[in-house]
């Protein structure tokens, strides 16, 4: 089955691209929640967080470390930014390609919705 994320990390679908490396790439939320909405993904398919294994524990620190590269890059480090992942229904996730949103640009309310 296609997967939308796969699509984006092979340029097959578009997004606005503001952040890659090896492992890791990084776009704008095509329906942003906050004034700034990045989505950071492996280029690796993985559908949910139940099913990251032990080979990958350097890919999933990579997704903090481009949030944290990405948030100097938007020059939102020290005003603040929340990083969240959803899995499965409950949490809302509608995008079976694991990712991180990285939300700032607002007072962000807690706990979320
Ligand atoms: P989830 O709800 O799975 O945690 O997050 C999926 C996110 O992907 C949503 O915030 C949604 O707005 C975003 N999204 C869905 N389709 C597209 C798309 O085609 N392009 C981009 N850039 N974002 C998308
Ligand atoms: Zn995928």
């Amino acid at each position: 089955m296609g997967c939308l994320f796969c699509d984006i990390a092979n340029g097959i679908v578009k997004s606005d691209c503001i952040y890659e490396n090896d492992d890791v790439i990084a776009f704008h939320d095509i329906y942003p929640q906050a004034p700034h909405h990045v989505l950071i993904i492996p280029k690796q398919h993985i559908s949910t967080l139940n099913d990251i294994n032990d080979q990958q524990i350097e890919l999933m620190g990579s997704l903090s470390i481009a949030a944290k590269h990405i948030a100097a890059e938007l020059d939102i480090a020290d005003a603040g930014y929340r990083l969240v992942m959803n899995c499965n229904a409950d949490a809302g996730q509608t995008v079976f390609h694991i990712h991180m949103h990285l939300l700032a640009g607002r007072q962000l309310a807690w706990p979320p919705g």
